[in-house]
């Protein structure tokens, strides 16, 4: 149950009603009880890819708790599998974070500044007789382990003398040992019903190079050993994770307390964000990338945070998303609908709306003089007046959306047909008078005639048209490749392909146009910027392809959807 309260400072009469979720009710309590003070978030990325969508969720969930509570918020970088690190990862993962508007207490902070720390810890885990030196290889670890339904074995290893550990682990760490021939472990329960319980391993030796610490460690911490301490060195009051940690609980509590740490932190589990129809995880991510199936790490049809940045997403537009979707206890998947929304909503009174047209054609007005260029006042956003007008070049030859005339229309077409009158937006009215085919008999060019009485503006209230279009006038028009994008999945088939577990790929994820055609407002725009494309949607300057003399533009999102808000 999730209870309700007043927050305080908001106007009498206009108080909003806040639920809390289940994290801040625990929070609340850990106050109320004096456990916690200063309330102490962190979010712990191990650097072994790009972050995507579900790291944003824990990103802004942590750094939104320490916030609220007027705590801190840690960034570590949980660095204790050298392996699979790379620097290249720490430096995508450090800008993405602060891209997101999540300030981060101090410097950076990495696991592996705390190796001697660690070190340290077993040792004393040793002297308490709570950890000892096992031969075991792997294999037989495993065997030992035991099932869900039968208890494990106890090491042969496991009652050795506090002075065999001592010695045995200190030559660990000296490299008297081969890789993979000892490790230290826990001295907990091998009957235990939590099997992370059964005497886990907590060190290992492997010569590894860290990205960090080089070649000074070949014995590196285990995770479940490593994170707890990370966690309690930094003064983590409320270390968050996802429900798959929840089973290791227990084990983080045995550490902190083992170890002797006051003022131990507490781990609380949420649910994983997942999004319907979408490759979120980070090794499914990664297989795309390295066959050439998509453009990167930040392709704008994936959702790691550097593609959502891309295609032109906001922070804001995040933030929004998340605060929708909300925390939980138990897994569910959202629709990406809800994430267009929220940068539409986030787009709409913010953005300039320009014209541009992306399937081109060719629209002549007859009686307009030739040479002539008139520069119109249009509005920037009709829904906010703040942000001004631009004068907008018309001429006798335009260009207009293919799909907005019609040789024979259907009923209801109210835009261009022959004998048909409709408004050129922001302009005039114009009425077509005749088309021009080529030799297979497609319409190439259309012509009209324009009333000058009926400018934009001019206060003009004889007729009324039904339909209203856009256009570029050819002259001054900018041409522009824009890039459409369909979901990166196939929807029909679902995400993974049953057989071999390869992502069913949509063939028409990627839609190229290369002979847009733009009004010419985009000087100095540059990678990055974003704006309404009338009636096309909001498009987003590519930051890696486009140049200032041959823009490129990414579809962020279309204007119209069927979603509706959640109540
Ligand atoms: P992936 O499974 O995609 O590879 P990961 O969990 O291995 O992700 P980490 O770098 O270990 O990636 O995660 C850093 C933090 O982000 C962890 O606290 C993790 O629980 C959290 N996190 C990862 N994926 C999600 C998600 N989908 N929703 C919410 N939080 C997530
Ligand atoms: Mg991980």
């Amino acid at each position: 149950m999730e209870k309700e309260e007043i927050r305080a400072g908001e106007a009498a009469g206009e108080k909003e009603v806040v639920s809390r979720n289940f994290i801040e009710l625990e929070i609340d309590k850990d106050i109320a009880e004096g456990k916690t003070q200063v309330v102490c978030t962190r979010f712990p990325p191990e650097p072994n890819g790009y972050l995507h969508i579900g790291h944003a969720k824990s990103i802004l969930l942590n750094y939104g708790l320490a916030q609220e509570y007027g705590g801190k918020f840690n960034l570590r970088f949980d660095d204790t599998n050298p392996t699979k690190e790379k620097t290249e990862f720490v430096q995508s993962i450090i800008s993405d974070v602060e891209w997101l508007g999540a300030h981060y207490d101090g410097e950076v902070k990495f696991a592996s500044n705390y190796f001697e720390e660690m070190y340290e810890a077993a040792v004393t885990l040793i002297k308490k007789g709570k950890a000892y030196v096992c031969d075991l290889t792997a294999e037989q670890i495993r065997e030992y382990r035991g099932t869900l339904t039968e208890p494990g074995k106890e090491s042969p290893y496991r009652n050795r003398s506090v002075e065999e550990n001592l010695k045995l682990f200190e030559e660990m760490k000296n490299g008297v040992y081969p890789d993979g021939s000892k490790t230290l472990r826990a001295k907990i329960d091998m009957a235990s019903p939590n099997i992370n319980m059964r005497d886990p391993v907590i060190y290992r030796v492997a010569r590894m190079t860290h990205h960090n610490t080089g070649d000074t460690w070949c014995i590196y911490p285990m995770y479940d050993f490593a994170h707890p301490i990370e966690d309690a060195i930094e003064g983590v009051t409320h270390s968050i994770c996802t429900l798959e940690f929840e089973d290791h609980r227990p084990l983080y509590n045995w550490v902190v307390e083992e170890v002797g740490y006051e003022n131990p932190p507490r781990q609380i589990e949420f649910a994983k964000l997942y999004l319907t129809n979408v490759v979120t995880g980070k090794r499914y991510i990664k297989r795309l990338v390295e066959q050439g199936i998509v453009d990167g790490w930040d392709d704008p049809r994936l959702v790691t945070i550097a593609a959502l940045r891309r295609r032109g997403y906001t922070p804001e537009a995040l933030r929004k998303f998340m605060e929708l979707v909300g925390v939980s206890k138990s897994n569910s998947s959202v629709d990406y609908a809800m994430l267009d929304y929220c940068i539409r909503e986030d787009l709409k009174m913010k953005k300039p709306r320009m014209m541009a047209v992306l399937h081109p054609l060719k629209l002549v007005i007859d009686n307009y003089p030739e040479g002539q260029i008139e520069y119109l006042d249009v509005p920037n956003n009709q829904e906010n007046e703040a942000l001004g007008t631009r004068k907008v070049p018309f001429s006798r030859n335009l260009y207009i959306e293919a799909e907005d005339f019609m040789e024979v229309p259907p009923k209801k077409y109210f835009r261009l047909y022959p004998g048909n009158e409709v408004r050129l937006m922001s302009a005039y009215f114009v009425t077509c008078t005749d088309v021009v085919k080529d030799e297979n008999g497609n319409v190439v060019e259309v012509h009209c005639t324009y009333d000058p009485e009926t400018k934009s503006g001019s206060g003009f209230t004889g007729r009324k048209v039904k339909g209203t279009i856009h256009w570029v006038a050819c002259e001054t028009a900018v041409e522009a490749q824009v890039r459409l994008y369909e979901n990166l999945v196939d929807e029909e088939k679902g995400v993974y392909n049953k057989e071999d577990g390869s992502v069913n790929v949509n063939p028409n994820s990627l839609t190229v146009l290369d002979h847009c055609y733009l009004e010419p407002s985009f000087e100095g725009a540059v990678g990055g910027d974003s704006y309404q494309f009338v009636r096309n949607g909001f498009f987003c300057i590519d930051s890696k392809d486009s140049r200032p003399d041959a823009l490129v533009f990414n579809r962020i999102v279309a204007l119209k959807s069927s979603f509706k808000l959640p109540k």
